[in-house]
C-alpha cells in the first residue's frame, strides 16, 4: 500500500469559495483577505490579524517593523526550519542560535540567558511540531532584559499551553499555511499581534511602505498615494484568502482527527524499545508526528520506508549543521549538541486528518519492519 506523506482536506465548499473570489472584481489584497484577517483573529483570539505571502515574510516583516536591524542579535532555535533564521538573517541582524531540550526538540528557556548581550533584540521561539515553547519562561526573561518576543507558530494555529495560545503574550505570533500545514492554501502567512501600531506598520510594510491599500486605490474615487517608508512586496490576496475561509470552521474537527491518529500511532509503538517518540507539553496542535531511532538507523529506515512506498521526511536536521549556516558563522556540529542529536534521529510520518486506519496501520507495519532488518 502506498501511504503519502501529506494530503490536503480542502473539500468543493473551500473550490466554491475561490470561484467566487474568482468572479470578482479584484484579485489581490482586498475584502476577502480583510474577511479571513477578521476570522483568523476570532479564532486566536488576538485582536490584529495582517495575512502576508509566507509565514518567513511575518516574521521578517515583524521585526523589521519593530526596529530589528543591522548590529543586532535575534535568540533562535536550531531546531527548526530554515527559514526561522533566514527571516532574521534578511533584517540585517545576527541570528543566535540556542540549544533544545531533547525531550521536546522545543528552544530551552534556561540556556537563554546567557545567550543575551547587549546586542540582543528579540527571541524567535518556535512551536515545533505543534508544542508551544514555554511562553512563561520567555516573558519573564524579554521583561527582565527588555527583548521583544516573536513567536514562530508555523505548526502552531491549535496550540495551547499553560492557559496561553500564541500571540497572546508576545510581540506577535507568525503563521504559515504553506502546502503542508494545518490551515493551508498552497502559500500564505499571517502575523498576529495585540499590538495596534505594530499591525499597522506591517501592513505598509507588506506592500511597498505605500501609504494606502491596493484595494482603496480601485474602489471608489482615485485618490493620490503616497510612500511613507521602503517596504516589500508580501502582501496575500483574495484568492487564496477565499481557500483558507471556509477551512476555519473545519480546525477543530480536523485537530481532533489528528488527535486520534496521534493516539493510535502512540499505541501501537508501545514496547519498541529503540523508538521513542518526542514528548508534548500543553496541548499540542499536532502538526507533524517523529518518531526518533537511534541516528546509525535513521538513514537506513528512511530509504526502507520510501522502497515501502511510505512517505516520510525529516523534520528537521539541525540548521547549523547545513552548508550555508557552518560556511557563513562557522558552526560546528557540536556546538549546539542537543539538537544535533535530536535532528539525527528524527523521521516523520504521514498524518494528516484524511489518513485512513488501514494506511496507519501500513505505516506502522512498515516502520516495525524496517527496524526487525537491522542486524542486531
Ligand atoms: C513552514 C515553516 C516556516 C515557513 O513558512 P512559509 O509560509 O513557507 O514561509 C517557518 N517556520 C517553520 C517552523 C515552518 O515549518
Amino acid at each position: 500500500m502506498k501511504v503519502e506523506f501529506y494530503k490536503h482536506s480542502l473539500i468543493d465548499e473551500d473550490i466554491q469559495n475561490t470561484v467566487k473570489a474568482l468572479r470578482s472584481l479584484f484579485l489581490t489584497t482586498g475584502p476577502v483577505c480583510a474577511e479571513f484577517e477578521n476570522r483568523f483573529s476570532s479564532f486566536t483570539g488576538v485582536e490584529h490579524t495582517v495575512a502576508l505571502s509566507s509565514c518567513t515574510a511575518a516574521i521578517q516583516l515583524t521585526l523589521e517593523a519593530l526596529g530589528v536591524g543591522p548590529g543586532n542579535e535575534v535568540i533562535t532555535t536550531p531546531m527548526t526550519f530554515i527559514a526561522t533564521a533566514t527571516a532574521i538573517i534578511h533584517t540585517g541582524a545576527k541570528p543566535v542560535l540556542v540549544d533544545i531540550e531533547p525531550e521536546t526538540g522545543l528552544i530551552d528557556p534556561d540556556l537563554v540567558e546567557s545567550a543575551i548581550t547587549p546586542k540582543t533584540k528579540a527571541i524567535v521561539p518556535v512551536h515545533l511540531y505543534g508544542t508551544m515553547a514555554d511562553m512563561k519562561a520567555f516573558r519573564s526573561i524579554a521583561d527582565r532584559h527588555g527583548l521583544f518576543l516573536v513567536e514562530d507558530a508555523a505548526h502552531c494555529i491549535e496550540g495551547e499551553r499553560d492557559g496561553i495560545r500564541p500571540g497572546q503574550i508576545s510581540d506577535a505570533a507568525c503563521y504559515s499555511f504553506y502546502a503542508t500545514k494545518n490551515l493551508t492554501c498552497g502559500e500564505g502567512g499571517a502575523l498576529a499581534t495585540n499590538n495596534r501600531t505594530l499591525a499597522e506598520k506591517v501592513r505598509t510594510l507588506r506592500q511597498h511602505g505605500m501609504s494606502n491599500e491596493a484595494s482603496d486605490r480601485y474602489h471608489g474615487l482615485y485618490q493620490h498615494w503616497d510612500m511613507v517608508d521602503l517596504g516589500w512586496k508580501y502582501n496575500f490576496n483574495d484568492i487564496l484568502a477565499a481557500l483558507l475561509i471556509t477551512q476555519m470552521a473545519r480546525l477543530r474537527f480536523y485537530w481532533e482527527k489528528r488527535q486520534r491518529l496521534y493516539s493510535k500511532y502512540c499505541e501501537l509503538f508501545e514496547g519498541i524499545d529503540i523508538l521513542t517518540i518526542p514528548e508534548l507539553r500543553g496541548k499540542s496542535a499536532h502538526h507533524l508526528f517523529t518518531i526518533h531511532v537511534p541516528s546509525r538507523l535513521r538513514d537506513f529506515l528512511v530509504r526502507y520506508l520510501g522502497e515501502e512506498r511510505i512517505g516520510v521526511a525529516v523534520n528537521y536536521r539541525a540548521i547549523h549543521t547545513l552548508t550555508w549556516f557552518k560556511k557563513t558563522f562557522g558552526f560546528q556540529a557540536n556546538d549546539f549538541p542537543k539538537a544535533k542529536a535530536f535532528g539525527d534521529r528524527t523521521i516523520s510520518l504521514p498524518f494528516y486528518p484524511n489518513l485512513q486506519g488501514e494506511e496507519l496501520n501500513a505505516v506502522v507495519a512498515a516502520v516495525i519492519g524496517g527496524l526487525n532488518q537491522i542486524p542486531k
